[in-house]
């Protein structure tokens, strides 16, 4: 496959996963608060600088946010604590996210270990090893990418998978580093999910020494 456009083209005719397929479509319009918009309702694909050096690696696509909006980590919780932090460590171009709005990403990339929105937010085993394949053509369209950020367990794991190493011996918890052949980091976190903001469970300035020092190990 050549380019992100035909990436985008193949990826977002996916419909691999019956029931991903289902619940995105499904779920459109079904909140109150956006009753009546035109959701995105398909696979999200990733978003970002195509040069970047830092990929920020999620869970999925929230039902009412990035399923709506087709940006990831836009529309909801997850990236109204995400988006203002990412300008705060210089690495983006702007404070928050609105598809159109001409946001840059500055040497980052955002994508997810599953493109649909699942149920509950919990994708099945199945799910995540489908959505596995699209992950591996991604990111052989970022050559230059040195960082990869896992933002919780389920995108940890999936990065391991995608290098081929062992869970018992790469445990994920929050700060977690492991170097990567290539000179290369796996860095990981805990999600940015309203879940975790809201407890307390990660903050702000949690979140921010992460992003920091994934920007200074990615040379940017
Ligand atoms: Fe396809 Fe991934 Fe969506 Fe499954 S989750 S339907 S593999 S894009």
């Amino acid at each position: 496959m050549e380019g992100f456009t035909e990436f985008r083209s193949q990826l977002t005719a996916c419909r691999l996963c019956p029931r991903l397929v289902a619940w995105r479509e499904g779920v459109a319009g079904k909140k109150r608060a956006h009753r009546g918009e035109v959701y995105w309702a398909r696979p999200v694909p990733g978003f970002g600088d195509p040069k970047a050096r830092l990929l920020l690696f999620g869970l999925a696509p929230g039902a009412h946010g990035s399923n709506r909006t087709g940006r990831p980590f836009t529309g909801d919780a997850s990236g109204a604590f995400l988006y203002p932090l990412l300008w705060e460590a210089g690495l983006a171009s702007q404070r928050e996210s609105l598809p159109g709005d001409g946001l840059r990403l500055l040497g980052v990339y955002l994508t997810a270990a599953v493109r649909c929105a699942p149920p509950e937010n919990r994708p099945t085993r199945e799910e995540i090893l489908a959505c596995s394949a699209w992950t591996r053509v991604e990111l052989a369209l970022l050559p230059e990418l040195r960082v990869y950020l896992a933002l919780g367990r389920v995108a940890h794991e999936a990065l391991l998978e995608q290098f081929g190493l062992r869970r018992s011996a790469h445990p994920f918890f929050h700060g977690a580093h492991y170097p990567l052949p290539g000179g290369r980091h796996l860095l990981s976190s805990y999600h940015v999910s309203r879940q975790n903001t809201q407890t307390g469970r990660l903050t702000r300035e949690m979140f921010l020494e992460i992003l920091l020092r994934a920007k200074a190990l990615a040379g940017l």
